[in-house]
């Protein structure tokens, strides 16, 4: 009998769980820090306010859905556009665009107090965050420019490096990046953002940059959308060690969805299913001219199988947690990298399903207020503690 009355003790608290999730997830700030959507508007010239299911992770409609409040919107350079500077602002005109067709959806937002505000309208918040570092040209007059577009973070490389700042990848892949970290002008851009009230960026740099960038701030950084190296060991995620130093910083790690990043076994997986439609994908490579574009129409045209590559949606809160048991709870949050990754793990389909993290958080016995901290409170504590006015 005692045991029967145990059960259903059980079920009751279960349901009611699964009833408080959603309501737990709407009620909280929820702020990705990465989402490459606008590189997707470069590409294919969609429109964020338009239904846009079957085509990219993101669209305005669906971030209603999945409980969004506020995004930083990447803007992506890999340096080889006529002028990075001039690519990135057209990916701002193109936001700008969208944010003043819909004044009652989404709202550009210059700081917390901003935020807070658009977010109590039932609105989204939207800030920019440049990825390369190329975007600047060299020139801090460029670096204010963006900033007085909306710019609140910058990350100082992408795959490639930057005259000033290396990247993971160069150090992994060409010698003559190993152990280079940032130069003297490099210094200046870091301590430029900390004047301005922009967050550097640490995701995509290699180890010399990051502990430079960490000598030369005065100001908490980010990893915008970066996982855990110990339990997948890709070059750009970040070491314990890294992990550490960002806590003591009071930044925050953004943790990346992107099955390769989180999940040790995908990359060899996905280099064989590459591998079985490599004709294919060099006479789409020939034809298109874009290795990105053409590598997507694979994984598009083999959608099953390229489904069965997907990390398991655990592994996702598996990294979450992992920050969180090596630094506490104030140090991570979310930088699914939507739009800009072709493998979200199983079930994290697009941006209607945020609320599965908040419900995995729950079940794993993460309170309220442990859970509101990792959707949003600890990257607003870092930008509010940015600010310069
Ligand atoms: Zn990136």
């Amino acid at each position: 009998m005692k045991i029967k009355l145990f059960i259903v003790l059980v079920l009751l608290i279960n349901n009611a769980n699964a009833q408080d999730y959603s309501k737990i997830h709407q009620k909280a700030i929820l702020v990705d820090t990465h989402n490459d959507f606008l590189t997707k508007v470069m590409q294919y010239n969609f429109a964020l306010d338009s239904d846009l299911r079957g085509k990219t992770h993101s669209d305005l409609t669906r971030f209603k859905i999945g409980g969004l409040d506020v995004q930083f919107f990447s803007v992506w350079s890999d340096g080889n556009q006529q002028s990075p500077y001039a690519f990135a602002n057209r990916q701002i005109d193109s936001l700008d665009a969208v944010i003043k067709r819909n004044p009652d959806k989404i709202v550009k937002t210059a700081n917390v107090k901003e935020i807070l505000g658009v977010v109590k309208q039932n609105k989204i918040a939207a800030l920019i965050g440049i990825e390369g570092g190329h975007q600047i040209e060299n020139s801090l007059d460029n670096l204010d420019a963006l900033y007085n577009r909306g710019t609140r973070y910058m990350t100082l490389t992408w795959n490639n490096s930057t005259d000033w700042a290396t990247s993971a990848f160069d150090d992994n892949s060409k010698p003559e990046f190993k152990g280079k970290g940032l130069s003297d002008f490099g210094k200046k851009v870091v301590r430029h953002m900390n004047k301005i009230g922009m967050l550097v960026d640490v995701s995509h740099v290699n180890e010399k940059t990051f502990w430079d960038v960490i000598e030369t701030t005065s100001k908490p950084i980010i990893a915008s959308h970066s996982s855990v190296y110990k339990l997948c060991p890709v070059p750009r995620n970040l070491k314990d060690d890294q992990i550490k130093a960002i806590a003591k910083n009071n930044g925050v790690v953004q943790i990346n969805f992107n099955s390769g990043f989180i999940d040790p076994t995908e990359k060899k997986r996905e280099e064989a299913f590459m591998e079985s439609h490599k004709k294919e994908f060099d006479s789409l490579h020939v034809a298109i001219k874009n290795e990105n574009i053409a590598e997507e129409m694979i994984h598009v045209k083999y959608k099953q199988e390229s489904d069965s590559l997907r990390a398991p949606f655990a592994l996702v809160i598996e990294h979450i947690e992992y920050v969180i048991k090596l630094v506490g709870v104030d140090y991570v949050g979310i930088g699914s990298d939507f739009d800009g990754i072709v493998l979200p793990p199983q079930q994290l389909d697009d941006v209607t399903s945020y609320p599965l993290i908040t419900k995995a958080l729950l079940e794993k016995g993460y309170s309220e207020k442990d859970i509101n901290k990792i959707l949003g409170g600890n990257i607003l504590r870092v930008l509010k503690a940015n600010e310069v006015n």
